[in-house]
């Protein structure tokens, strides 16, 4: 799904409003948790740019310290072919994003996006077999198109972005998820 280019100019010009906004917060009240950018690039993400536009709307809709938009390169989303989609997190919300070409087309692109995205907003994967959470990835099976995180995956998010726990995953380099499918016969 492609939003219109009105409807595209109009949430940029909203996202530059927002940043200008989570700038004055972070200046006027150091003392209150304020909304963070994290600044996406889709320049390398080919056919999924849409996607990923779609996933920083889902993530911001579902956290209030988070403010995902295309200001910068915190977070590289990129695609390849084969091997599986994953995450490199270098630190809390900057890394890069690695799409498979061929997985998305048996797995939902934009859970795969939103779940990758995850990774960079220091989720770990939990592969439950559960479609209602998001970490849960592959383990949801093919039919699972669920794209939106959990209250809980969400009030995480919010809670390693607030300032107490920060610190957890600041520092911690995460490298991992949505293995691609292994041969007939074996198991993951
Ligand atoms: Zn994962």
């Amino acid at each position: 799904m492609r939003l219109p280019k009105v409807t595209r100019f109009l949430a940029t010009v909203a996202t530059a409003a927002l940043a200008a906004l989570g700038a004055v917060t972070v200046d006027a009240a150091p003392a209150a948790a304020a909304v963070r950018n994290v600044c996406y690039n889709t320049s390398q993400a080919g056919p999924f740019a849409s996607y990923a536009v779609q996933a920083a709307s889902i993530w911001n809709n579902a956290t209030n310290n988070i403010n995902m938009a295309q200001c910068g390169s915190n977070l590289m989303i990129y695609y390849t072919y084969g091997g599986g989609s994953y995450a490199q997190r270098t630190s809390l919300g900057n890394g890069r994003v690695v799409i498979d070409y061929y997985q998305a087309q048996q797995y939902s692109p934009l859970r795969i996006m939103t779940h990758e995205i995850g990774h960079i907003l220091g989720l770990p994967d939990n592969y439950n077999g559960n479609c209602a959470i998001l970490m849960s990835g592959g383990s949801a099976g093919t039919s699972c198109t669920n794209p939106y995180p959990s209250s809980t995956e969400a009030a995480r998010v919010d809670s390693l972005f607030g300032f107490a726990a920060r610190s957890e995953v600041t520092s911690q380099v995460f490298t991992g998820s949505w293995p691609a499918p292994v041969a007939a016969g074996a198991q993951r």
